[in-house]
């Protein structure tokens, strides 16, 4: 499946916003938006004016890069939340979070989503006690998500377990660390979501 490969914190600068995507690093003086906090690029530093269109496409990959989904993809997202009742842009947010790479991202098991996507692939968890290997599975209320026996010794998963505390849990989602396991209490709501996004814009962009 095709993914991301180049530089991630220049997605961050590029979208003038922390995007956490790299883990451990993100949360020290090394991160590429403390350091230089302004787009990459040689003409990074000038003032550019920027067009309504642009403040939506920004939008939109800040929003597509955040779920390390591609364009494709996303869009996918987008017409499915518009079949949905209830305001598109929220339901938008919703489906994205509740992809499982996600839901392993936040839950703790993983430093960042494109580890928690690796994780998954390499079958390293259980959804409501089968294995799984697609991390766009999208989970439902009270979905039981367990790291399979075999992982719980996993170093790279203790060690993104032992550092939730940095981050935290978000409230629909509860975490037992000591069994490695976690279980979606509910689905998400907008205020669940705390990363700067302006869903908004998205909607305008693919609605025109
Ligand atoms: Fe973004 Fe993390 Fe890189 Fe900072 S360290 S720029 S938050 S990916």
């Amino acid at each position: 499946m095709a993914r991301y490969k180049e530089a991630k914190c220049r997605l961050c600068r590029r979208e003038n916003v922390k995007l956490f995507l790299k883990g451990e690093r993100c949360y020290t003086d090394k991160c590429a938006m403390e350091r230089r906090p302004y787009p990459p690029g040689q003409h990074g530093q000038a003032r550019a004016k920027i067009s309504e269109y642009g403040l939506q496409l920004r939008e939109k990959q800040k929003m597509r890069r955040i779920y390390n989904v591609l364009e494709k993809q996303f869009r996918g997202y987008y017409h499915e939340a518009t079949r949905k009742k209830g305001i598109t842009g929220e339901q938008l947010i919703q489906l994205l979070e509740r992809r499982l790479d996600n839901v392993v991202y936040r839950m703790g098991f993983a430093n960042n989503r494109d580890e928690a996507r690796q994780f998954i692939r390499h079958g390293h968890f259980k959804l409501n006690g089968k294995k799984v290997n697609i991390p766009s599975l999208s989970v439902r209320a009270n979905d039981a998500i367990a790291v399979i026996d075999s992982s719980k010794s996993n170093t790279h998963i203790m060690s993104a377990v032992a550092n939730v505390e940095k981050r935290g849990v978000p409230g629909w989602l509860e975490l037992d660390p000591a069994k490695m396991t976690g279980k979606v209490a509910a689905l998400p709501s907008r205020e669940d979501v705390t990363m700067p996004m302006q869903e908004q814009l998205v909607v305008e962009l693919y609605s025109k």
